[in-house]
């Protein structure tokens, strides 16, 4: 997979892909990024890609010239371009799985107030990190990558990916790791049994919990099971 960053703030992107597990899967070749700096795409000759909003108002909006050519500088019939904007549904890891099979995506970053309206004609599909507004469109570049560069295989330990949190609507199960007792807090007895049938129904009564008490809307997405309704019944009763 490709992806291609437009922005303005062309360090702080690639600054991000330098570090962690998306520097290893960058350097092992499972993804490839490119960040285009949109005013090597200005023709004014002081690099200029913003202006005034035509009817008036606050602040500066993204010219439409310097990022159409941007566009044209790096799309082929392969590529699926996202734009990053308030204005869109929340993404998901629903999404991250879809856009993660696309072979060449272009994330173009919004700044100021915003971008031209005329963008819209170049795009293919608009993505919201969530109902607020950020100054610009850089952290949503970054989240969307990140999402879909550890879904690519090979990219993280495929164990790692099973029962995240998401996958199947449910939140992952909570885990803990040593000391045994911290702070007069004990880590669950049947963690620490070995025996690995009781602890998987622990994990999967814990998930249905957590899911229970944090986001219960996923539960309208996927409903529960029978097995899982007696699990969540004693996992309340419990607590
Ligand atoms: N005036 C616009 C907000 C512009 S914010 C409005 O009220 O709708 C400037 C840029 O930041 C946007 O063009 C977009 O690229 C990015 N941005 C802001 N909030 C975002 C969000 N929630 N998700 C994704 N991108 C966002």
């Amino acid at each position: 997979m490709k992806i291609t960053i437009l922005t303005l703030f062309k360090d702080l992107i690639e600054d991000y892909f330098n570090h962690s597990i998306i520097a290893k899967a960058k350097a092992r070749g499972v993804f490839e990024v490119e960040v285009i700096d949109i005013r090597d795409y200005s023709l004014d000759k002081h690099r200029h890609v913003d202006d005034a909003p035509y009817g008036g108002g606050a602040g500066m909006l993204l010219s439409i010239e310097p990022i159409d050519r941007a566009l044209k500088a790096c799309r082929s019939d392969d590529s699926y371009v996202l734009l990053t904007s308030p204005k869109a549904k929340p993404f998901s890891q629903e999404d991250a799985q879809r856009l993660a099979k696309k072979k060449h995506i272009i994330i173009i970053c919004g700044h100021y107030e915003g971008t031209d309206a005329r963008i819209e004609d170049y795009v293919d599909e608009r993505v919201s990190l969530g109902d607020y507004i950020l100054s610009g469109g850089e952290l949503a570049s970054l989240v969307i990558s990140d999402a879909m560069i550890r879904l690519l295989s090979d990219a993280i330990n495929p164990d790692s990916l099973k029962e995240e949190s998401y996958d199947d609507s449910r939140l992952e199960y909570p885990q803990y790791t040593k000391p045994a007792v911290y702070d007069g807090k004990k880590v669950p007895d049947v963690l620490l049994s070995g025996h690995h049938a009781n602890i998987a129904r622990w994990r999967k009564k814990m998930s249905l919990l957590d899911t229970y008490i944090y986001r219960k809307d996923l539960f309208d997405k996927k409903p529960l099971t029978i097995e899982e309704k007696i699990l969540l019944e004693e996992a309340l009763k419990e607590k």
